[in-house]
């Protein structure tokens, strides 16, 4: 080999190292389109499968509180707990340890704060009071005031016996994360009846998982449905005889 060989051959090896070296630019786009590809492919898969594990613990959560409620009620003669204005701070309302959230401690497996709040619940009133009543969100979820029963001058079905139809009778629904209620502890489905959609809006998170609610029965069973299948009025209504297609929140014509 002549120097000016062994020269060539020199340049010849240090060419092949710095190919080896790097991308070139082409390359570089190439590969960095592919990992563009699979993210877009990825994420809404990852997406989905986050908000059908959170909608898992949300049922889960309705589940174990309306099953604590029949335990409850075995030790009470059958009487359901009450309902309150709750307070993370000193009890501002009066009757605030009428909650069915302190009603039902003893009655679950774990600490009551570890099932009252469903993961897809965003509101700002944990952190923040109310202004209007000074309170802040202690729970997701609110119960059926027709089932506390201290409504004066109301039917009061505050007792298992009383329900024809416990398997389609509302206990739990997902409070709204904004408003009024978004600080209370139970739903009152009895002002419904002017405007549902609205009425209902006002009260319950009605769109939390993927644009569906979850509901829980004094069964102990939950599951999601949209408003049309827990409260409809039929065209045929009057206002002194109401024809309804759904309405699982009062007892006396829960179906
Ligand atoms: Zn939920």
């Amino acid at each position: 080999m002549t120097i000016t060989d062994r020269y060539r051959f020199a340049s010849v090896c240090a060419g092949l190292r710095f190919r080896r070296a790097g991308f070139t630019l082409i390359e570089l786009l190439v590969a960095i389109s592919i990992i563009a590809v699979l993210i877009a492919i990825l994420l809404p898969a990852l997406g989905k499968a986050r908000d059908s594990g959170e909608a898992a613990v949300c049922l889960s959560n309705q589940r174990q509180t309306t099953t604590a409620v029949l335990a409850y009620a075995v030790e009470h003669q059958d009487a359901l707990p009450g309902a309150g204005n709750l307070s993370s701070g000193p009890p501002s309302g009066p009757n605030s340890q009428a909650s069915w959230f302190f009603s039902l401690e003893d009655y679950v497996d774990t600490d009551i704060s570890d099932i009252a709040r469903c993961p897809e619940d965003q509101s700002e009133r944990w952190e923040t009071q109310d202004h209007a009543n000074g309170l802040k969100r202690v729970v997701s979820y609110a119960s059926n005031f027709y089932l506390a029963g201290v409504l004066t001058g109301f039917e009061n079905y505050r007792s298992l016996r009383l329900l024809r139809n416990p398997s389609k009778t509302n206990f739990m629904s997902e409070l709204a994360e904004s408003g009024s209620y978004a600080t209370s502890d139970h739903i009152h489905a009895e002002l419904w009846l002017t405007n549902p959609p609205q009425r209902a809006a006002e009260q319950v998170e009605l769109d939390q998982h993927n644009g569906i609610s979850h509901w829980s029965y004094l069964d102990g069973h939950a599951a999601p449905a949209p408003l049309d299948e827990v409260y409809r009025i039929g065209p045929d209504s009057t206002f002194g005889n109401i024809d309804w297609i759904a309405n699982r929140f009062n007892p006396k014509v829960a179906r």
